[in-house]
């Protein structure tokens, strides 16, 4: 009876996993890589399924996203970023990570960083709220698992719980204090088992020394899946690289 009940939970629990990581690759290559430092550019097409992705599973504004991330990267671990762990401590920023980018969002000078960025027509009519977006995500996902409360619960709640406790925090909290340096005179560490679970964004140390390459890979051994999907869309036609990298 128990490993029954056990074996049900992990099973929905995977699903749940599965689903961060989706959330977690659209975020790394399209919040991060595209809009915010504009090392790829994707088909239009492409770029829609990536909001649509982004709205039914995060109700995260990407402008703001851009915003908050391209004010870290102007005062890296200095007075006035959103979330470093060697000003507010580690664990303020690896549990309290969505708190602290709530409150950036809201600084105007924060906002200013994206200013050129514009929302796309499906952003401004049918990805337009967040909450609506996170409504029918759920309402989906209780429709594909056969209308039962259980499974929808264990795998929302699994999903909710990575995505914004663990996967994100481990970036902005733990990747500033913890790992190795391939560039010794950069802000944050590298560390290869957070870039596998968050398709190559522990590779934080890289990134900080030239955020806009599209790779965040620099050693053989260093494993970056969000820039081999990138590699798969570019060979596809639906994403293209800037010539000059
Ligand atoms: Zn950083
Ligand atoms: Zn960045």
């Amino acid at each position: 009876m128990l490993y029954n009940i056990l074996g049900y939970f992990f099973f929905y629990a995977l699903l749940g996993f599965i689903l961060a990581e989706a959330a977690t690759l659209l975020t790394t290559v399209y919040l991060h890589r595209s809009t915010t430092h504009c090392s790829v550019k994707f088909h239009p097409r492409v770029e829609f399924f990536m909001q649509g992705g982004l709205w039914l599973t995060t109700g995260i504004n990407r402008i703001e996203w851009a915003a908050v991330h391209r004010y870290h990267h102007n005062h890296t671990d200095v007075d006035g970023d959103p979330h470093s762990p060697i000003l507010l401590g580690l664990w303020a920023v690896q549990l309290g990570n969505l708190f602290l980018y709530r409150k950036a969002a809201k600084r105007p000078e924060v906002l200013a960083c994206a200013k050129n960025i514009k929302p796309t027509l499906a952003e401004e009519t049918i990805f337009k709220s967040p909450k609506v977006g996170l409504a029918v995500g759920i309402g989906l996902l209780y429709m594909l698992v056969g209308f039962r409360f259980w499974p929808t619960l264990i795998i929302a709640g699994t999903h909710t719980f990575l995505y914004l406790f663990f996967l994100n925090n481990l970036i902005n909290g733990w990747c500033h204090v913890r790992g190795y340096k391939n560039f010794k005179n950069k802000p944050a560490f590298n560390n290869r088992l957070i870039a596998w679970i968050t398709m190559g964004e522990g590779l934080h140390n890289n990134h900080h020394h030239k955020p806009g390459n599209p790779s965040l890979r620099y050693k053989w051994s260093e494993v970056d899946l969000g820039w081999i999907f990138i590699r798969l869309l570019c060979s596809l036609k639906l994403a293209t690289l800037p010539t000059s990298r």
